[in-house]
């Protein structure tokens, strides 16, 4: 799958993004969330909407990502 259409730096905190007969999927690293759809997934038609939220992409403070910031891994950094 071509990922090019993701600047590197956003590419650096998802855990997986792909396209099936549904449309396009990303899933964000432990540690960050889709602000726009305030959880870790985020489902889309087409890579221009993707695209959108990916670029909300925060930190996240949940419990399990707190949990996982405990566990591991170094700091969480701004994107
Ligand atoms: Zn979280």
């Amino acid at each position: 799958m071509n990922l090019n259409f993701i600047p590197k730096k956003y590419q650096a905190v998802l855990d997986e993004v792909y396209k099936d007969s549904d449309g396009w999927w990303a899933y964000t690293k432990e540690g960050y969330f889709f602000e726009a759809m305030e959880c870790h997934t985020a489902h889309e038609y087409n890579q221009v909407e993707l695209m959108k939220v990916i670029r909300t992409i925060r930190p996240c403070t949940c419990k399990s990502c707190e949990e996982a910031r405990k566990n591991n891994k170094g700091v969480v950094k701004n994107v």
